[in-house]
């Protein structure tokens, strides 16, 4: 039998300044403002954080951060220089080579934007050169020639490169990609957007995706303006919610500038309270 209990670590693909109306939707600033901290351009600074999960001869990035590539939001959104996600992996001793698996939550280009790299000679390529990139066949469907008002949230350079070469991979919903590692097909902020449940030694671990941002979005009523679907993020928030406390699944979140991870400490209504632990 094979062991399937994974070692995760939380790992930052680069952060970025967005703007603090479109990143709390409905909630007005006097409710938001008195929790974080917005620039005078009204921004907030939040992290594209990513996990990986290590077991064996098995390393698993899942999302990717902005990556490396040149582009107007570069400066716009105060993007980090060079290649985030590249040099994390560095940090943790895991070169480009070792990644197998590449899972992304969905592929707008602050979770799918690492996948891809400028070579030498400027040529975009896949960054993990001997990955297989999964997303749910929804996401890729809505990315790769996307319809005409989709386009500008699916830059096809990060997309296209592994499409040309056979590398994408598609998962349905409740898909189980390696052993240890699943996916639920959530909606909400994408149409196939997904979250990622992991098996560790201390129990499953929930990589939450963009459907829950940050912990402040742990309350029902706080979607982002980036959803696409924000009834169906509401409605489904506090079900995942429910799964989370029943299994006591410590949150890993994509953009929350304060924690890289939460344990849920009760609820109150249909909102979640969560208390930071990484
Ligand atoms: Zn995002």
């Amino acid at each position: 039998m094979t062991c399937a209990l994974w070692q995760v670590a939380s790992l930052s693909g680069g952060w970025m300044s967005v703007d603090g109306g479109t990143l709390f939707g409905i909630v007005p600033k006097m409710i938001w403002g008195k929790l974080v901290r917005a620039d005078r351009r009204n921004r907030v600074r939040i992290p594209c954080r990513c996990l990986l999960a290590r077991r064996g001869k098995e390393t698993v990035l899942i999302d990717t951060g902005y990556g490396g590539k040149e582009g107007k939001a570069r400066r716009g959104m105060a993007l980090e220089a060079g290649n985030p996600i590249l040099d994390s992996l560095a940090r943790l001793g895991v070169l480009p080579q070792d990644v197998t698996h590449v899972v992304m939550t969905h592929l707008h280009f602050d979770h799918a934007g690492g996948a891809t790299r400028p070579d030498e000679k400027g040529n975009i390529v896949p960054a993990f050169p001997r990955a297989l990139y999964w997303a749910s066949g929804a996401e890729w469907h809505d990315a790769i020639r996307p319809i005409p008002a989709l386009r500008r949230a699916y830059p096809q350079e990060n997309l296209l490169p592994l499409a040309e070469r056979n590398l994408t991979r598609s998962f349905e919903d409740g898909d189980e990609i390696l052993p240890g590692i699943s996916v639920r097909i959530t909606g909400g902020h994408t149409r196939g957007h997904a979250t990622v449940q992991i098996r560790t030694r201390k129990g499953p671990v929930l990589f939450i995706g963009e459907l829950v941002p940050t912990h402040w979005h742990a309350r029902e009523l706080w979607t982002s303006a980036f959803d696409l679907f924000p009834l169906e993020s509401r409605v489904r928030k506090p079900k995942i919610f429910a799964r989370v406390l029943e299994e006591k699944m410590p949150i890993y979140w994509s953009h929350d500038p304060d924690a890289a991870a939460s344990c849920a400490a009760g609820r109150k209504g249909n909102d979640l309270i969560t208390e930071k632990i990484l």
